[in-house]
């Protein structure tokens, strides 16, 4: 039953990532087709995520809730976040969140805190889906404080760095038997997420 909700709220959270995009498109009088160039450096783009996402994880774990924003920059390359939302234990959508002159280049979100329930470790193929929907690299902070850069062009979610290198939460206990992999693509993570135990 959890893992059901936990898909639609997903799903839910994809559509409206979708609808971002579209209010930010407008907002930029941005061609649907053309593709998108980023001025920024592929690299500063990780670290500012990386920053934006560790400064969240504490109140992340404490709130036992998800929190996601989108980086966009503006003409000179200059990162910013556009707004920072609160989700709840399983999901986070964007909203509206668009301003004219500013580009979306990536979305970042948190997995809340440590919890039996779901499989928090890895992206979900709905986080992997929106980015490519959306066609904005993803990154996402777990509560064993992993660190993931999905790549909506080559369509794979990749560890940048596992285990503790972001602030993990006290209460996270690692399940050995199912550590996540380097690297997803969607049908990997389905699997994943099909065969996900009850409990570790
Ligand atoms: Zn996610």
């Amino acid at each position: 039953m959890m893992k059901l909700s936990r898909n639609n709220l997903l799903t839910l959270a994809a559509c409206a990532a979708v609808w971002l995009l579209i209010v930010v498109r407008i907002a930029n009088h941005e061609p649907e087709y053309e593709p998108r160039e980023i001025v920024a450096a592929p690299s500063d783009v990780q670290s500012y995520a990386r920053q934006q996402l560790n400064a969240l994880q504490k109140r992340s774990f404490a709130e036992q809730r998800e929190f996601c924003g989108v980086i966009a920059e503006n003409a000179n390359g200059t990162l910013s976040t556009l707004q920072v939302f609160e989700g709840d234990i399983a999901s986070c959508s964007y909203g509206d969140a668009g301003r004219v002159g500013l580009n979306p280049v990536a979305t970042f979100h948190t997995h809340g805190g440590a919890s039996v329930k779901y499989d928090d470790e890895a992206p979900s193929f709905q986080d992997l889906q929106s980015d490519i929907a959306t066609r904005l690299d993803g990154y996402l902070a777990t509560p064993g404080g992993r660190f993931w850069r999905i790549d909506w062009q080559s369509q794979t979610a990749n560890l940048v760095c596992g285990e503790g290198c972001l602030e993990q939460d006290p209460n996270y206990k690692p399940c050995p038997a199912f550590e996540p992999e380097g690297q997803y693509d969607i049908k990997r993570l389905q699997k994943r997420f099909r065969e996900t135990p009850a409990r570790c």
